[in-house]
């Protein structure tokens, strides 16, 4: 980020908590001497800090019972596991297994 502007337009994602430390790092180091972004980070954290409180809601008791209701008639899925793999790795052994069978079927009955 060698532009000057681009470190301006971090200011939104400092607000929030959202830049990797390195970026973190380097857009402190330029707010310190930046009253603009000072300005933007103060008028950011206010903002959300007030959507923060403004939207915090507990969800009809209607939803809640159907949840509720429902949940039981739910089958959980078993996890995914890679099965192309898991067969290319059994099928060789499985195969032998099966001939050794085969061998000592054939055999008995030769005998
Ligand atoms: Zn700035």
């Amino acid at each position: 980020m060698n532009n000057a502007h681009e470190i301006h337009a971090l200011s939104g994602a400092y607000a929030v908590d959202a830049l990797d430390p390195e970026e973190r790092a380097m857009f402190e180091a330029h707010l310190g001497s930046c009253a603009a972004c000072q300005a933007e980070v103060a008028s950011l954290r206010e903002a959300t800090a007030v959507l923060g409180s403004e939207v915090e809601a507990a969800p009809p008791a209607a939803v809640r019972d159907r949840v509720l209701a429902e949940i039981a008639t739910v089958r959980p899925l078993p996890p995914v596991i890679d099965l192309a793999g898991r067969r290319r790795r059994w099928a060789r052994p499985l195969v032998a297994a099966a001939a050794a069978v085969a061998l000592v079927g054939g055999g008995a009955v030769v005998w």
